[in-house]
């Protein structure tokens, strides 16, 4: 441990402190002890102080202990006599500088001087939920967090891209000398954001505690841990979150002293410059300060040091493909031509076929290319997708269709909405520069396919046709296959079904956590439906996906199955016995933190509120979404409280152990729109056609007794049923 490096964090440490203070002083001076402080939509409080040590700082008063306890964690500078070999001073500052930073953070928000322009600030729980999703099905690889400026815009660039190639998010941000890699890629017109997977959070190094925020916050919802539970929340960061700080240009002692909080969470740092290494493992996987010089090398060293791993797509087209550009837009004046929208007639179809009638990689093209049309110009589009496998089902066929989606969206300049006959697609100016062609669609869904589901598809074979006469035609045979399949699907229950499947892909965040997921309830994440488990164990039959038979079953009307319980016992590392899947009251099923929405029981209402994630206001159960999910999530039973996906709302089974859909009193409009008629065809089931406009939505009642009032008005059916508990 170099001495140099310990000097410079716990001189850091003691300018952070002394910053936070002065900030505190001023603003206790200015607005009182008891005035409220806190981070915009989030249950964690001050997220550092609440997960170290315990704390549920809500008001300036409050937060006075949090910089005594800073203030204890500072030591002397070492000398040649004092300084020992080892972290533990040089640890004891970054969380000193941890805490601080985090004060003067949520003290910018009350003066209102965060998040700053262009900047993300703190990062909510909805993002959290939504990137921990990402990270457990493979979409993203892992995190950078970059400080300072690149020597010129043009490395700044080539290193963001070279994350994004590597499904890596990069939080960019701080400054050297005054300048900051935010201002290198804005020049450059990088678009930024959580779409594209990079993240501005502030322009100086105090932000960079955002990142951080948002990493311990994750040991917290998924890992299940406590508050307060320190060493646990630390590790966690360590064993899970594939994390890692680069810094570009000169360090000074506020960045070593961050830098020192991020090694403490099993964060390494990568520099760019001159700095003395410290190389011993210990605290991090690997190293926990390294250097290196070429930026040509950067990138695949901070790979290597944190120990992510990546997996690089070759696919050959002549633009970039990673999950990093899906979100990438392509606007009106990036774009060079367009299919399907509102514009053309489009449609995408996978099919089955004998495996003589596929040749392999076979793409066939038919029409104008993109070469015969002028800028701004629309064509009709048919993708017609064959595939032959021994061990393909035609129940694979839309779960295979639905990847289109994002499979074309991963390519740089490639825009894609939609899917069936309603999809959207775009190709930019750029791509096609570049010399993208509308065949290479073909191209890309050849290799991903083979790619993904190699382990059912031996041959795939792609035709693409832009001329409008045969996009008609065969739009025909397709739409009659998309009913045939909403038929299918529509006939399958839980009782036709003698296996169920679990889904313990969620563990890596939620170690106790398993969805079990039925034909009649879908995994809460909203990604798994039953053909989707089913497909997945075909193509990895040792994954996160296995069938269980059901076994006796013990409760028709709960929900409760003999070789369900033993699977939920085993799967949960024995701490949960049994669920019963279709009750909230009485052994509900478990939620790890990726839920659509969640179900709230509202006692005074004799029922329950529904809110999806997209909802950031007021509910009758005065919390919101973010505040709610803190006390669901973490893979633990909460009678009452509970996870799910949003089409399990619209089915027969949903909650109907306790009274089902006319249980429900409240829930969003945007999630009645979403549900729209399949919701109207349930309350028409359930005898009750008006039900969905008894059930009130935010723009009746936000609070439990405009919500009562609202009830009594229409006669909701649930002031008539038993009581709830
Ligand atoms: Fe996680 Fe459940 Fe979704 Fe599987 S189905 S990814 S365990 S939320
Ligand atoms: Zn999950």
């Amino acid at each position: 441990m170099s001495k140099i490096v310990a000097q410079a964090a716990i001189r850091g440490a003691k300018k952070v402190a002394l910053e936070a203070e002065d900030f505190l002083n001023k603003a206790i001076k200015e607005k009182g002890k008891e005035q409220k402080i806190g981070f915009p939509e989030t249950a964690f409080y001050l997220p550092m102080a609440y997960a170290l040590l315990g704390a549920e700082v809500k008001t300036l008063g409050e937060a006075v202990p949090i910089l005594e306890h800073v203030k204890s964690l500072l030591h002397e500078e070492p000398t040649d006599k004092l300084w020992l070999p080892y972290l533990g001073n040089t640890l004891d500052s970054g969380v000193a500088t941890l805490l601080a930073e985090e004060i003067i953070c949520v003290l910018r928000y009350l003066y209102e001087q965060e998040p700053q322009p262009d900047c993300n600030g703190f990062f909510s729980d909805t993002i959290l939920r939504s990137l921990g999703i990402q990270l457990v099905d493979g979409r993203m690889a892992g995190f950078a967090a970059i400080l300072g400026a690149a020597p010129t815009n043009k490395i700044a660039v080539d290193i963001v891209r070279e994350f994004q190639k590597r499904n890596i998010l990069t939080f960019v941000g701080s400054s050297t000398k005054g300048r900051s890699i935010i201002d290198q890629l804005k020049e450059e017109k990088v678009e930024m954001g959580w779409d594209t997977y990079i993240v501005p959070y502030g322009r100086d190094t105090i932000t960079a505690i955002y990142p951080l925020h948002w990493a311990i916050r994750g040991a917290l919802t998924f890992g299940g841990h406590k508050k307060g539970e320190a060493l646990k929340c630390l590790n966690y960061c360590k064993e899970r979150v594939f994390a890692f700080g680069l810094t570009l240009g000169e360090i000074d002692d506020v960045k070593y002293a961050t830098g020192a909080g991020a090694i403490n969470m099993g964060f390494p740092i990568i520099a760019d410059t001159d700095i003395p290494e410290i190389r011993p493992t210990g605290i991090c996987t690997y190293e926990h300060l390294v250097k290196e010089k070429d930026y040509k090398k950067i990138v695949p060293v901070c790979i290597e040091v944190r120990g992510v791993k990546v997996k690089l797509s070759k696919i050959p087209i002549p633009v970039a493909y990673s999950a990093a550009f899906e979100g990438e837009r392509v606007r009106k004046e990036q774009m060079y031509m367009q299919f399907g929208g509102k514009y053309t007639a489009a449609f995408e179809y996978v099919h089955m076929k004998d495996a003589s009638e596929v040749e392999d990689g076979k793409v066939q093209m038919s029409g104008p290319e993109i070469d015969d049309v002028k800028e701004g110009d629309a064509l009709p589009l048919g993708i017609l997708v064959e595939v032959a496998g021994r061990k393909m089902q035609k129940d694979f066929e839309p779960i295979l269709e639905r990847r289109i989606h994002s499979f074309l969206n991963e390519a740089m300049g490639v825009f894609h909405m939609g899917q069936r006959d309603m999809c959207w697609l775009r190709i930019s100016k750029d791509a096609k520069n570049k010399g993208f062609k509308i065949k290479h669609f073909g191209v890309i869904l050849h290799a991903r396919l083979q790619d993904i589901f190699g382990a059912v598809v031996d041959k795939v074979q792609i035709k693409i046709t832009t001329k409008k006469d045969e996009v008609e035609k065969l739009v025909v045979d397709a739409k009659k296959v998309y009913e045939e399949r909403d038929e299918r699907m529509a006939g399958m229950t839980d009782e036709s079904e003698d296996s169920f499947y679990t889904c313990t892909l969620c563990q890596s965040f939620a170690p106790n956590h398993l969805c079990i997921i039925k034909p009649e309830r879908l995994g809460l994440c909203g990604a798994y439906s039953f053909l989707d488990a089913k497909a997945s164990y075909e193509l990895n039959p040792t994954g996160p996906n296995q069938p269980v038979k059901k076994g006796e079953c013990l409760d028709p009307v709960k929900g409760e199955w003999k070789g369900i319980n033993d699977i939920i016992y085993q799967k949960s590392n024995k701490t949960l016995e049994k669920f019963h899947g279709y009750s909230i009251i009485t052994s509900p099923e478990t939620s790890c933190g990726c839920f659509e929405c969640i179900i709230a029981i509202l006692p005074e209402a004799n029922g329950f509120m529904i809110v999806n994630r997209e909802y950031a206001g007021e509910t009758p159960c005065g919390m919101n979404f973010s505040t709610l999910a803190g006390s669901v999530g973490g893979g633990a039973q909460t009678p009452g409280f509970m996870g799910v996906g949003r089409l399990y709302i619209a089915s027969k089974k949903f909650i109907s152990a306790d009274g089902g859909l006319k249980r429900v009193v409240w829930m969003t409009k945007e999630l009645k729109e979403v549900l729209g008629d399949k919701l109207k065809k349930r309350c028409e089931e359930e005898g009750d056609p008006d039900l969905i406009n008894k059930i009130a939505d935010e723009t009746v009642a936000t609070t439990s007794d405009q919500l009562m009032a609202h009830l009594q008005k229409v006669n909701h059916p649930a002031l008539q049923l038993e009581a709830v508990m």
